[in-house]
């Protein structure tokens, strides 16, 4: 409740101003968004912004948003980037209205490109490329008219004709829009619509060798979609223009693109070309390493939708580039899965401790039990099996402890959670003198909800009976990037990857519960961290990743945070 006073308090973006103004004024009765994804790569954190944000805005004003992936580019787009992309949003909790490819409009935007020559406005031409950028001018002198810009129109419609059947090779043709060589914004001079290019469409297969640029593509995808409000990230300001001039030329439905700015996140690099030299030179090991800020990296790591969205929505949306600090996000994960993940004790280094007054009958278990998570509105609980011998924390005892040293020490008393209150009576070395085993005694009397022994202890501990443990794999991640901004650093980017980003401990000691660990469940492992198990797990062995730490423990210069 108090949560969703805050999120109706907080006051309108400037879209969802715009949106208002819209709807409210007459010019559209409802709203359409899209989300416009390359296939060329898995999406990342960015990507989750532009989702929440084109998918949340239709939700909130009652409209609807489209898939469409911008497949205008035959070379680099790949199937099972359209795949993952698909599952990636359904994951983020939004479904779109229609699934669409930009190739899908490759016969539509063909007519459109036919339909602009005969009004004069487009004309191809034999320059190169290197030709044409070295005629473009300068942002303060003009560009120069290229000779083949007053050809006819039926020379226009005859030569376009004949790039798309094929008679032409690879950059030997384009097709241009005629607006002005002296045109103050660049991108107007004469902007390419069309370029040859022989190569195999992941949709349309071989029916096409010319393929439209993304300025001739996207407007006029959102057009025929009747998108209401195109959002895109900034650098597509300058684009506005052009794309106002094509849909008044066209005379097409008059979508509207606005920009925002890109969204960037602390200690890590958010660009699909960067994170696949990642992939490629295997400093990670696949897009959903754990490490890597794409959405199939977070969701393998235990990042949940909720905390994903929570973040967006918190973060919100600005014109202005910023880097947003990766322990806002880290913050979003950890108040959600406060309340959703599964307590379990798992013991990472482990001391033995033999309860010597502790009678153990030979085949019978005494079984605790404890909360699955306090913050559930209905408590759950699981069973612990307790032991004459048990696993603490090696950490969690000290010969010669500090004043304020609450957990277990010689003489000490601490109660383990969920059990009984010990108290250790002798420290068993071995001949180098190494800590082998503590023994200690326990208190009847104080199993916990039951505890009649008016005895009070500052400290408590996670356990597991050492002969019902079962063990596991850990892997604890930091931040990939040892800087902030690796993008911003001189050199290469990956010099400055973190290499204590991935720590493995190899055996663990966790409470039985944990055999039937699910994909889908998350777990705080007490005191430990969130973690959840990993898709390498096998019936052989389980390991988990540690999605997050309890607290943020992180300070810059760290490159090790437990
Ligand atoms: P990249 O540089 O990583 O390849 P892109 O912008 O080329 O990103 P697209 O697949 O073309 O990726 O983007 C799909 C949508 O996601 C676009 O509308 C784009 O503006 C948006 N988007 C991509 N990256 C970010 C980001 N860092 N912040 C906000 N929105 C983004
Ligand atoms: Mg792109």
């Amino acid at each position: 409740m108090a949560e969703e006073t805050k999120k109706e308090e907080r006051s309108l973006n400037f879209l969802e101003e715009i949106i208002e103004e819209d709807l409210k004024n007459g010019k559209y009765k409802s709203i359409v968004t899209r989300f416009p994804p390359e296939p060329n790569g898995y999406l990342h954190m960015g990507h989750a912004t532009s989702i929440c944000l084109n998918f949340g805005l239709a939700q909130k004003y009652g409209g609807y948003t489209n898939l469409r992936f911008d497949d205008t580019n035959p070379v680099t787009e790949e199937t099972e980037y359209v795949e993952s992309i698909k599952e990636d949003i359904k994951w983020l909790g939004f479904q779109w209205e229609n699934e669409h490819y930009a190739s899908d409009y490759f016969d539509e935007l063909y007519q459109f490109a036919v339909s602009l020559i005969k009004k004069g406005l487009a004309y191809v031409d034999d320059l190169t490329a290197e030709e044409i950028a070295e005629m473009k001018g300068t942002p303060t002198e003009p560009g120069k008219d290229s000779p083949y810009r007053n050809r006819k129109v039926e020379e226009n419609l005859d030569l376009f004709e004949r790039m798309k059947k094929g008679d032409f090779p690879d950059g030997t043709h384009t097709l241009r829009a005629k607006i002005d060589m002296a045109h103050t914004n660049m991108l107007m001079r004469d902007p390419l619509l069309y370029r040859i290019k022989h190569a195999s469409h992941h949709q349309t297969g071989d029916k096409w060798c010319i393929y439209p640029m993304y300025d001739f593509a996207h407007g006029q995808s959102d057009s025929i979609e009747n998108v209401t409000h195109s959002i895109c990230t900034m650098e597509f300001v300058p684009h506005r223009e052009l794309y106002d001039w094509l849909i008044e030329k066209l005379e097409i439905y008059p979508s509207h693109q606005y920009e925002f700015a890109r969204r960037n996140l602390s200690y890590t690099v958010m660009s699909k070309r960067k994170l696949l030299q990642l992939v490629n030179e295997k400093y990670v090991d696949g897009w959903d390493d754990p490490r890597m800020p794409t959405i199939s990296g977070m969701r393998r790591r235990g990042y949940t939708p909720e905390s994903i969205r929570d973040f967006c929505d918190r973060v919100g949306i600005a014109k202005r580039e910023n880097l947003t600090d990766l322990g806002l996000l880290e913050f979003c994960v950890r108040e959600h899965l406060n309340k959703v993940a599964l307590r379990r004790m798992v013991v990472f280094d482990p001391l033995k401790v033999v309860l010597t007054n502790y009678n153990e009958q030979p085949g019978e278990t005494e079984m605790l039990t404890s909360e699955n998570n306090p913050e559930e509105e209905t408590a759950t609980h699981r069973d612990i099996p307790f032991g004459k011998e048990l696993y603490i924390e090696r950490e969690d005892f000290m010969e010669n402890p500090p004043k304020k040293f609450f957990r277990l020490a010689p003489g000490k008393m601490v109660r383990l959670k969920s059990a009984y209150i010990i108290r250790c009576d002798e420290v068993i070395k071995d001949a180098n003198g190494h800590i082998t085993e503590l023994h200690c005694s326990y208190i009847p009397e104080s199993q916990s909800g039951n505890d009649t022994s008016g005895i009070s202890v500052k400290g408590t501990l996670h356990w597991v009976s050492l002969k019902h443990a079962i063990t596991a794999e850990l892997r604890l991640y930091d931040r990939l990037f040892k800087v902030e901004d690796p993008s911003k650093e001189e050199g290469d980017f990956k010099e400055y990857i973190n290499p204590g980003s991935l720590q493995t401990i190899k055996a663990v000691y966790a409470e039985p519960a944990l055999k039937n660990a699910k994909f889908d469940e998350r777990y705080q492992f007490l005191r430990k961290g969130y973690f959840t198990l990993d898709k390498d797990s096998s019936t052989s062995g389980m390991i988990f990743n540690r999605t997050v730490t309890l607290k943020d423990s992180w300070k810059a210069g760290d490159s090790k945070a437990n």
